[in-house]
């Protein structure tokens, strides 16, 4: 071949455009590279023949139920749809002898998602049609064709949808009315030559452009590409052979031994449900892990991560097959199940059991299929990371913590990649987060070289994690990215590269980092700050199923150990309570519980809560009727009295109402002031005093009459001459305004008004809610620049005392919406109850209510999974401004010397506390994923507490959790129960700052139960437990109840001839206890 010489080092540019051209589609690519990749194709008959069944509606139907149906003949430029449908070929092909010798694929291309199958039902290869960077839709023939090949026969089932559901974009509403074109389906013969040379120059041709254009790597490359390119001549094949020696002989080059290494690792991020709902998730992960095990027979060094136990648990109740192949990969260490968790769940909004459980559930299976526990906790995408997670990783048996997602940060660029997390009590793993600030790399060059450049704790250690494959929807990594990475594995002007475990980059980052740096504290995502708001009544059910939950198993637990008392036999419900915990684990995923998913994802958890309400409440009768026996009754109407049993670990004072049926026998004087019959409903309202915590406490007529009267009765009236009205007892006065706002807040022991001279509380304000772009995800920043403040009308007297005094308010909103509010004060306490009822009709808007009072502090103190967070009240750096909005979970605090207000919440999670004013977020309505998030009525209740100190010195945690946790009545038949059973189950004294959260039977042995307590102030404790529940010894365990080596640090000591344990707790610890036999 003649060649003069090159002058490029004169026009670089041109010559980079050149080359990148030499790879493009379009207008030349019959003269380019893209013009050898095929040697033979051929469609129609006689070598394709094509037959389609259509399922009906969006049904999803097996392989065997689909395969035994009529098909039709089918060709290819037919459409199919609507949207979710499902469409089956059958598909005969025959390859024609002129393929003799080449590997044979078949190429088939619905522009959607789909699945081939063999013809005996084995799901072989996933496809994802269409024109974007995910697209895979070549089936492996054969790797070698004969003369004669026989007709094969094998299935494929289309999916209607594309990675990202439906949408004509990925954040849109989804289209109903989708259909999909078949737009190939082929038997082609690759030139696999051509394909080789293809890869080699998209690693040349980016390290050309994306090199630092001076050094001397970048023109090695612009050189050798601009020479492949005058080499290869489209019509003459054999020049492929010369043009692939330059490219050999670039690549050839080594990198020094200095040189960071880069350990990459195939991933498929699968949304368990977002622009889908679950069915399709079950689909995508058996599409994306079945093109995955392909891929590692073709490419030994490929290893693949892949998490979430509740996509494996589909995978094996509906492709048996894939999950013992998948077993097979993992066993020989290339298919790598990872993260520990049932779901990569939000962790903002779970509680901190629902966190625990997250570990316990995914944990356990990942042990009991995979053979070990996962040490990585793996959460790419999730929008925010609780400062417990550090302490409840480790409790879980892992150390090392992946993500990227705070790359996103919009305002502040987070400073570390790679540095140990220190969470609320100290715990820490080791964090590392990708430099290359994504989960879905394509192994480009360019991402290797961000490796470097963007990793911030390169002093340290010289190493990162790539994580590759297109993610989201599924789909994985490509062969071309792991042919990519194949040339770059050692490349001077790139880091080394290698596949690796997770755990390998994490133990070598141990091994060698000189010294590490460390975060104190939550990884705070600033942005999706709406998802603490959005789609509210998912959010309530997620907080009722977690504490019915909770009772459930405390009082199954109950019954189970004590069930030999009155004969009634009771079997703690196990899988059961596994089945519960997983569905409520579910509905806890990054897209789902935050509100971001498709309104489809919201019918499925609907479905999903309902059925754990009602199976919760089928057990918790069960338990009840072991625990109360005979004296139970199991009709209302006709009982003698009540139980009235406390959960909660404390002893309770509080209003209690009778039902309707039962109330005329608890009625006594009108003005008596012990019971109070409601104006709203006719039932009876008792005031119950000092009911034990984990104890009950037995009510009826004569207790009633004997008791006595409520010393600190309630009183409403409006105030003379205007249009305010008094709701006080003998501990506060409130002053509620004409438009509902609370006046004046007066503490009467205190002698303090808590409203600034001017301010008031219960404001509703009414924001033009439009994002930059993430609607149902993001509130911005500039919300707060404009709203309006709405008046509420028509304030009245509904309860006038003595046990309960309310007034209802009527607020406005617009034409379509209106808020209706009954605001209460009852003889127990100083807290003031706020009743919401809103029916919401609104685009774009957001609801908050915001109370100013008379306290200084720069920091609030909010509540956090088994604990609080501090964050300021002030903006003084983009650090504290980016905090607008935060994430808290039954209460917020504002407290200063002496004296401070709680704001507590039974569904809430959306808190901004700026100065002293607070705000809580109730509503909002975005428009996309889901046109209908949150129209219609809701229910929810907030709540003002004042106390006296601090907030470490207040009660502010209980008075929370039992608003959130109501006393139990219980009908009785008779007039008391026996004592063995009214007196309290546990007793947890010495130690106000200790709370015991949860109850249940161990996992692996039925005659041992589990008690979980935590230190929730943020001090030292020590707490005496005593149960009444038989138990001979006692040990301190993990939360996958494993007993913890305590080295005789004392943490625990059993009193003497007593079933009284002490047990010491260091600030916001998590002590799990194991009683046992
Ligand atoms: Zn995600």
């Amino acid at each position: 071949m003649q060649k003069h010489m090159s002058y490029l080092q004169k026009h670089p540019s041109i010559t980079r455009s050149r080359v990148n051209n030499f790879l493009g589609g379009g207008q030349w690519e019959d003269v380019n590279i893209k013009a050898a990749l095929y040697d033979l194709r051929v469609s129609g008959e006689p070598h394709v023949h094509l037959e389609v069944w259509s399922a009906p509606g969006q049904d999803r139907p097996t392989f065997e139920h689909a395969v035994k149906q009529q098909f039709k003949p089918a060709k290819v430029g037919q459409v199919f749809g609507p949207s979710w449908t499902t469409h089956w070929f059958r598909i005969r092909a025959t390859i024609p002898g002129s393929f003799a010798g080449k590997l044979t694929q078949f190429m088939f291309d619905t522009n959607s998602e789909a699945m081939v199958w063999s013809e005996d039902g084995q799901p072989l290869l996933g496809l994802t049609g269409g024109n974007g960077g995910e697209r895979h839709v070549d089936y492996l023939l054969t790797s070698c064709a004969n003369e004669s090949e026989p007709e094969r026969t094998f299935y494929i089932e289309m999916a209607c949808n594309g990675l990202f559901g439906n949408g004509d974009y990925h954040v849109h509403p989804q289209d109903r009315d989708i259909y999909y074109r078949l737009s190939s389906a082929e038997i082609v013969a690759p030139n696999q030559e051509a394909w080789a040379l293809f890869h080699d120059m998209e690693v040349i041709v980016e390290m050309a452009s994306r090199l630092p254009q001076e050094s001397p790597r970048s023109w090695q490359a612009l050189t050798a590409a601009n020479d492949i390119v005058n080499i290869f001549n489209h019509s003459d094949l054999s020049t492929i052979k010369p043009a692939r020696e330059i490219a050999q002989k670039f690549l050839s080059y080594k990198t020094s031994d200095a040189a960071h290494s880069v350990f990459a690792v195939g991933n498929c991020h699968i949304d368990t449900a977002w622009l889908w709902p679950y069915a399709e998730t079950k689909r995508k992960s058996a599409r994306s892990w079945a093109t995955q095990l392909n891929l590692m027979d073709d490419y030994p060094e490929y290893r693949f991560a892949a998490s979430q136990a509740q996509q494996f648990q589909w995978l094996l109740e509906n492709y048996p097959s894939l999950f013992e192949r998948i077993q097979k990969k993992s066993k020989d260490g290339q298919f790598i199940p990872i993260g520990g968790t049932w779901v990569e769940m939000d962790c903002n909004l779970p509680s901190g059991e629902s966190l625990v459980r997250q570990f316990l559930l995914g944990q356990q299976f990942f042990k009991q299929h995979f053979g070990e526990y996962c040490d990585v906790f793996w959460l790419p995408d999730t929008f925010g990371y609780s400062s417990q997670l550090p302490q409840i990783v480790r409790l879980a048996e892992a150390k090392y913590f992946f993500t990227q997602k705070l790359s996103w940060n919009n305002i502040n660029k987070f400073p570390h990649t790679t540095f140990r997390w220190i969470g609320l009590d100290g715990s820490h793993v080791l964090c590392h987060m990708s430099p290359a600030e994504t989960y879905g790399a394509q192994c480009r060059p360019n991402e290797l070289i961000n490796s470097v450049t963007r990793h911030k704790d390169i002093a340290y250690t010289n190493e990162s994690l790539l994580l590759f494959g297109n993610g989201d929807g599924g789909g994985g990594p490509l062969r071309s990215m792991l042919e990519r990475l194949r040339r770059m594995e050692d490349v001077d002007g790139l880091p080394k590269v290698k596949q690796a475990h997770p755990r390998e980059f994490y133990k070598h980052v141990d091994e060698t980092a000189r010294e590490l740096v460390s975060w104190k504290g939550e990884l705070y995502f600033e942005l999706h700050r709406g998802t603490y708001t959005s789609q509210s009544n998912n959010k309530r059910w997620n907080r009722q199923s977690e504490f019915l939950l909770r009772d459930a198993e405390m009082l199954s637990t109950i019954a189970h150990m004590r069930r030999s008392h009155h004969g009634a036999q009771f079997e703690y419900p196990h899988d059961e309570f596994v089945r519960l915990w997983r569905l409520v684990c579910l509905n806890q995923f990054h897209d789902v519980l935050p509100g971001s998913a498709i309104n489809m994802a919201y019918r499925d958890s609907d479905k999903i809560y309902k059925d754990i309400f009602k199976s919760v409440a089928d057990i918790r009768k069960g338990a009840l009727a072991c625990i109360y026996g005979d004296a139970l009754n199991n009709s209302e109407n006709d009982g003698t009295g009540m139980a009235v049993l406390n959960t909660t670990g404390w002893m309770r004072s509080e209003i209690i109402t009778i039902p309707q049926s039962m109330a005329s026998r608890f009625a006594l004087d009108k003005h008596d002031a012990r019971v109070q019959i409601s104006e709203r409903d006719g039932s009876a309202l008792a005031l119950v005093s000092n009911v034990p915590g984990f104890g009950t406490c037995l009510i009826n007529p004569d207790t009633l009459a004997g008791s006595k009267p409520a010393n600190s009765p309630v009183r409403v009236y409006q105030c003379a001459g205007e249009d305010s009205f008094v709701l006080e007892n003998a501990l506060v006065r409130v002053v509620i305004d004409a438009h509902g706002r609370v006046r004046s807040f007066y503490d009467l022991s205190e002698r303090r008004e808590l409203v600034p001279k001017g301010e008031s509380g219960n404001v509703f304000e009414l924001y033009n809610d439009v994002p930059l772009y993430w609607d149902a995800w993001d509130e911005e920043i500039y919300l707060r620049e404009s709203f309006k403040k709405l008046d509420g009308t028509s304030v009245a007297i509904v309860e006038a005392g003595p046990i309960l005094g309310s007034v209802s308010v009527k607020v406005p909103i617009s034409d379509d919406s209106v808020l209706t509010q009954v605001i209460s004060l009852s003889a127990a306490s100083p807290r003031l109850d706020f009743d919401c009822d809103i029916d919401w009709h609104e685009n774009r808007k957001s609801l908050k209510t915001a109370f100013t009072w008379d306290i200084t502090s720069d920091f609030a103190t909010y509540e956090t999974q088994y604990g609080v967070v501090q964050r300021p009240t002030h903006r003084n750096t983009s650090w504290d401004l980016a905090k607008f909005e935060v994430c808290a979970h039954k209460f917020a605090d504002l407290s200063e010397y002496g004296y401070g207000v709680a704001m507590l919440n039974d569904c809430k999670y959306g808190h901004s506390t700026i100065a002293n004013t607070m705000t809580l977020s109730l509503i909002r309505a975005p428009k996309s994923p889901d046109e209908h998030c949150d129209m219609g009525r809701h229910k929810f209740r907030y709540a003002i507490y004042p106390h006296k100190g601090t907030f470490s010195e207040s009660r502010v945690v209980q008075e929370a959790y039992q608003f959130n946790v109501p006393l139990l009545h219980i009908p009785l038949s008779g007039t008391e129960i026996a004592d063995a059973n009214s007196s309290p189950f546990f007793s947890v004294t010495g130690a106000p700052n200790v709370v015991l959260d949860a109850v249940k039977v161990a996992e692996d042995d039925k005659q041992s139960f589990i008690v979980r307590m935590y230190e929730a102030y943020g001090g030292h404790a020590r707490a005496l437990l005593t149960s009444r529940l038989h138990s001979s010894s006692i040990t301190k365990v993990n939360i996958l109840e494993h007993p913890i080596d305590d080295d005789g640090d004392g943490s625990l000591h059993m009193l003497p001839h007593s079933n009284t344990v002490e047990v010491a707790f260091k600030p916001f610890e998590i002590v799990t206890l194991m009683f046992s036999q």
